[in-house]
């Protein structure tokens, strides 16, 4: 599967830096709650757009919805691989949710995933549920850069855990029993898959795949790439998919624009094309079943007592500028069940 390059692109972990602190801004404002969060970027004083909050609310809460539907199908006894991670929270409201999966994986770049492991081990509201999610006697944990370092949990009580990092600033990936973050490549999917197994990963298990703002950098065969070895890897699972949709028209062409000028791999906004291109993505790269919504739609399902309170929170002047973000946005799903558990029921 053709991945190549190992240079590491500036611009997706620049756009994740700033995505953090948009999204901040908007868990400050009430829209949901992220304890977590601010453990990963500083304070944002700068006010968003009250679109711009409500994009980011469906967004979180529609990817949410879907992943909660299939943690509850799959009664947890599953798999969660998040790929193109960045410094997303998932993992932790999981645990809080008490919605943890058998294991729970994250994949980026080895310099974000390096990121992440710093402000993980110097703050221990991230490191504690990492250690307290560790089944068994042993909480020798290895961190691997290469093979060859090792971070050591030691508890010190039962209840307070402390936590020892040998000096390796630089380490790419960490392993747990429920909770794993590999630097890699998605493009490598070689690579990709031997970490993964080096890590424990069991493709017979129920797997859900998460891609939100991740195959846009990608071209279009890298992007096929991926979800083809997804499907030929998993016999069931899901792929949920968040981008960009209805490139074509004014506003759609703008928001090339901004990308183009974060230097992102355009080419795989052939998918973002309309609806339609992205479920054929999915079908032609062998999923059983596949839909996409924009998030007008989806904005339209979510529990709307919930809409009803973040409507309040922020003055709305204009109704159309929330729709014309929300046109542009989308998400698209698949399945593939070989053990019937009716997955391809999953919908808003
Ligand atoms: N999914 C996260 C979220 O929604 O909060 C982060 C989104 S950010 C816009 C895109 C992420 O994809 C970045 O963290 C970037 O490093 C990662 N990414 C892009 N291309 C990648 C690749 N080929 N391999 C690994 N990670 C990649």
């Amino acid at each position: 599967h053709g991945a190549s390059s190992a240079q590491t692109p500036q611009a997706p972990g620049v756009a994740d830096a700033s995505l953090l602190i948009r999204l901040l801004f908007a868990v400050s404002a009430g829209y949901w709650k992220d304890p977590y969060i601010q453990y990963f970027v500083r304070q944002a004083k700068e006010r968003k757009a009250p679109e711009i909050n409500r994009g980011y609310y469906a967004r979180v809460q529609g990817v949410h919805q879907l992943l909660r539907a299939f943690l509850r199908t799959t009664e947890c006894n599953c798999q969660v691989i998040n790929l193109g991670a960045g410094l997303d929270t998932t993992f932790w409201k999981l645990k809080d949710e008490n919605l943890l999966p058998t294991k729970f994986f994250e994949v980026d770049f080895p310099a974000i995933v390096s990121r992440k492991l710093y402000h993980i081990k110097s703050k221990p509201p991230l490191s504690k549920p990492i250690m307290e999610s560790h089944s068994g006697e042993s909480l020798l944990i290895a961190v691997t850069r290469g093979l060859f370092s090792t971070l050591r949990f030691r508890y010190r009580t039962a209840v307070e855990v402390s936590i020892f990092f040998l000096p390796r600033p630089d380490a790419h990936s960490l392993d747990s029993s429920r909770y794993s973050i590999i630097g890699a490549d998605l493009r490598n999917l070689k690579d990709l898959e031997e970490r993964l197994k080096r890590f424990s990963l069991d493709t017979q298990l129920p797997t859900v795949l998460m891609a939100e703002c991740v195959l846009v950098y990608m071209s279009p065969e890298q992007s096929s790439g991926l979800l083809k070895w997804v499907a030929d890897t998993f016999p069931t699972a899901m792929f949920i998919n968040y981008e960009q949709v209805n490139m074509g028209d004014r506003f759609g062409q703008i928001m090339i624009e901004n990308l183009q000028r974060r230097q992102c791999h355009l080419s795989g906004v052939d998918a973002c094309q309309s609806l339609e291109s992205q479920m054929q993505r999915m079908l032609s790269s062998g999923w059983e079943a596949a839909d996409a919504w924009n998030m007008v739609t989806v904005y339209g399902h979510l529990p709307q007592e919930d809409i009803q309170r973040i409507e309040k929170l922020e003055f709305l002047d204009e109704k159309e500028l929330l729709d014309q973000l929300l046109l542009h946005y989308c998400i698209s799903w698949a399945t593939k069940d070989a053990l019937h558990l009716g997955l391809a029921r999953i919908t808003f």
